[in-house]
This record gives structure tokens, C-alpha cells and sequence, in this order.
């Protein structure tokens, strides 16, 4: 098909030019003296992605579920008690994971739509006076539902129980888009993987480990060998890996951190919320409602869409796709064919997004929604507009042809119109 394939899963997600030719390279010796010139400024830079000074940050071959896996292994120890809310498919495969593992989990069941249960958990940990519970796992962005948990909360739930458990955040669509603190929320294990948020193609797990879960992993008796942190912490601080690293990924993650902190982290976020706010509008605007109950459960990089009864929200998706080239997110589990998913993270600015939202658009009128053509892209647009960020000073502010006509004389040319600052 001509043209570009318009990537709006919610992951993988664009990889920039600049990112791919980082990774356009030849290979070269792992061992070598040179190595550690990449990896150890690299190592220090993610800690910047992480907001940790005193976390310790693991770059593994793998993906989301292989950071999960060395986030529990490296600290828990069968027949640990760990605390998990569900509300979504990756919250339930994280609970699987630790399950397979031999963890007893005590699962908070919560509607789909909605996040981690702060009050429901400050309850438990408070009953636990044995401290029984060795740790509380958190999917800070539930990617299937669209959904963003206070993870900051929870914190404050452990701490006024004045309970020890290990705070573990999946931060896999959440890290590198939108605020996340590991220092400031005292996380003990944060995960993520290379294809969100770092806008790179799958294959790195990336965890970040406080000193307090480095020092549960000298009791930790789960069985790890190829995710070990401890293979990892004895050879990374000179540079170097317990085995052969992926040299093309690790270029692409140092273009990566850089291209995010020459944006700066905050500009990042705010990007991601101005971007997502316009796909709101454009769903309210088609008169239909997100799969997040509220908008305190609302996430920056991802929209999970209720389709009307009576209809499949598969077939928008495969419609979009095999008519206009247009990838969007599946519903999965409970939530298949009842939603469509609109990823909204990484590489992106507000007309690709204006892209997408006619795709969806077309598609749904094709499967029979009945929505105004054009409402959405107008209701999206006009936010985005109205939002933009003034132009830079020395940056011409375009103007009407009549505009330019009236300053030819020797009055002054009228100054632009104000435009609404970037929403705080
Ligand atoms: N956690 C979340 C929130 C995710 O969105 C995903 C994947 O989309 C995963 C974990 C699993 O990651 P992976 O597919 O990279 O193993």
C-alpha cells in the first residue's frame, strides 16, 4: 500500500529517523576497552529517565514480561505474599507471572475502567501487622484499559500503615510519557521496555532497582539465572554484561535518552497530555465514552474507545487496517470487541494524531457507527490549535492575506492574536 502505515498501537510505536540510523551500525567487541564509554554514561543518563539518584538501573535483553520477572525473582521468594490489584490484562498477566512463580497473590479484583484501589490497599497493608505482605504490585498504566493509577497514593497508603512491602511499579506505557518518580514515590522496582515510551523496537527490559530491593535479593530464594540482577551488578559497573548485549539496541537507547532529555521530561508529559486530550475531544465529540470511568483514571499515552452495542470493535480495527493502512490497538480479554485502543506515545505530534482520528473516523462510519464525518478531527483540531504554544520569539507570526495587504503603508503590521498558552 502507498504511503506510510499510520502506528497507532499503543506499542510498539514510531521509531524517529534519528533513532534508526543510531542503530544503523556495524557490530563491534562487547569486550572491548572502548565499550564502557557508551554503557557507563548510559547507565547514568537512565537514572534521569527513572527521576532516581539512588536506584540502580538494569538494562536487560527481553521485553515488558521479562522485567516483570526479574523485578519479583531477584527479590521474592516462593510463597511470598504479594498484594495486586487487577483491572486489566496486563495487571492480570503480572499476577500470572508471579503466581507461576510460586507467590501467593492476594488479588483486589476492580472494574476495568478504573485503577489501583488506594483506600481498598491502605486497609490491607493496615490489617497486616505481621507484615505478612512482602510486596505491592502496581501497573502505573494499564495499557488495555487507558487507565493511569496514582502511584504516589499507594506510597502514601504504605507509609501511613508504616508498612515495609516492596513497591513494584510496571511502568511499561507509563515511563518516558508520562510523570513518573521513582525517588520522590519510593518505588522499589520500576519496569519498562524498550518499545514505548523510548520509541524504540522491542527487545530491551529496562528495571530500575532501589537499594532496598538490592538488599532483598541477598534473601530472595526464586530461582533466576538469566535475569539476575547480581550477574548484572557485578559486571556493569565497569561497562560491560554477564553475556552478549544487543549493540544496535543500545545505541538506539542512548539516541533515545537523549532526544527525550533534549526535550525535556517535562515538555514530554506535557506533550503526551495535550496529545491525548485532543483524542478526548475528538471521542466526545462522536458522542461516544472512553473505557475510563473518570478523568482522574485518564491516560496520556493510550484511549481505550466503547464502541455501541451491537457492535464489534475488532471490525473498526480491521477495517482501519486493511482499508486505510491505519494499525490501532485491540480490546483484549473482558474488553475484546467491546473496545478499540488509540495509542498516543512516543514519537508524535498533534497531525499525526489528526491522522489517526480521520482513520477512526472512516472506519467506524464503514462498520456502521453513526458518528458526524469530521466531528471528531474539528473537535481534536480546534484543541490543539487553541492549545499550541506561542510562537518563539524572531519566529514571523503568520497572518491573513488581508492582514499583510493593510501593513504595506506605514502603519505597523497589527500584532497576532494572542494564543492560549500550553495547558499547565
Ligand atoms: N505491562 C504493560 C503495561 C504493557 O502494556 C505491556 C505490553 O504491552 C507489558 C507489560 C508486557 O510487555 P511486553 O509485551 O514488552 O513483554
Amino acid at each position: 500500500m502507498p504511503g506510510r502505515n499510520f502506528l497507532f498501537v499503543p506499542g510498539p510505536t514510531n521509531v524517529p529517523e534519528r533513532i534508526l540510523r543510531a542503530m544503523h551500525r556495524a557490530m563491534e567487541d562487547h569486550r572491548s576497552s572502548a565499550f564502557p564509554e557508551l554503557t557507563i554514561p548510559l547507565f547514568r543518563d537512565l537514572k534521569q529517565i527513572f527521576r532516581t539518584t539512588t536506584g540502580q538501573v538494569f538494562v536487560f535483553p527481553g521485553t515488558g514480561t521479562g522485567g516483570w520477572e526479574a523485578a519479583l525473582t531477584n527479590t521474592l521468594s516462593p510463597g511470598d505474599r504479594v498484594l495486586a490489584p487487577r483491572f486489566g490484562q496486563f495487571s492480570h498477566l503480572w499476577i500470572d507471572l508471579a503466581q507461576r512463580h510460586g507467590m501467593r497473590v492476594d488479588i483486589l479484583d476492580v472494574d476495568w475502567g478504573e485503577g489501583a484501589p488506594v483506600e481498598r490497599i491502605e486497609e490491607i497493608v493496615t490489617q497486616d501487622a505481621q507484615h505478612e505482605i512482602k510486596g505491592v504490585l502496581i501497573v502505573h498504566n494499564e495499557t488495555a484499559t487507558g487507565v493511569t493509577s496514582d502511584v504516589a497514593a499507594v506510597r502514601r497508603a504504605l507509609d501511613a500503615a508504616r508498612h515495609p512491602a516492596l513497591l513494584y511499579v510496571d511502568g511499561v506505557s507509563s515511563i518516558a510519557s508520562i510523570d513518573f518518580r521513582m525517588d520522590d514515590w519510593k518505588v522499589d522496582v520500576a519496569v519498562t521496555g524498550s518499545q514505548k515510551g523510548l520509541m524504540l523496537p522491542a527487545g530491551l527490559a529496562v528495571v530500575c532497582a532501589s537499594p532496598k530491593a538490592l538488599a532483598a535479593r541477598e534473601q530472595a530464594r526464586c530461582t533466576r539465572v538469566y535475569y539476575d540482577l547480581g550477574d548484572m551488578a557485578k559486571a556493569n559497573p565497569a561497562g560491560y554484561f554477564p553475556y552478549t548485549p544487543s549493540i544496535p539496541m543500545l545505541y538506539g537507547l542512548r539516541e533515545s535518552v537523549d532526544v527525550l532529555l533534549e526535550e525535556g521530561l517535562e515538555n514530554v508529559f506535557q506533550r503526551h497530555l495535550r496529545l491525548a486530550d485532543g483524542v478526548r475531544a475528538a471521542v466526545k465529540a462522536w458522542g461516544l465514552k472512553l473505557l475510563a470511568r473518570a478523568p482522574k483514571w485518564y491516560s496520556k499515552t493510550v484511549s481505550a474507545i466503547c464502541v455501541p452495542e451491537g457492535v464489534n470493535g475488532a471490525d473498526v480495527i480491521d477495517v482501519a487496517f486493511r482499508r486505510y493502512n491505519l494499525a490501532l490497538g485491540a480490546g483484549l480479554n473482558k474488553v475484546a470487541g467491546k473496545v478499540f485502543r488509540i495509542g498516543h506515545l512516543g514519537d508524535l505530534n498533534e497531525l499525526m494524531l489528526l491522522g489517526a482520528i480521520a482513520g477512526v473516523e472512516m472506519a467506524m462510519r464503514d462498520v456502521g457507527i453513526k458518528i458526524t464525518p469530521g466531528a471528531g478531527v474539528a473537535a481534536a483540531a480546534e484543541h490543539y490549535r487553541t492549545s499550541a504554544a506561542p510562537l518563539g520569539p524572531g519566529v514571523v507570526a503568520p497572518q491573513s492575506p488581508d492582514a499583510q495587504q493593510a501593513s504595506t503603508g506605514s502603519k505597523p503590521p497589527p500584532p497576532p492574536a494572542p494564543r492560549a498558552a500550553v495547558r499547565a
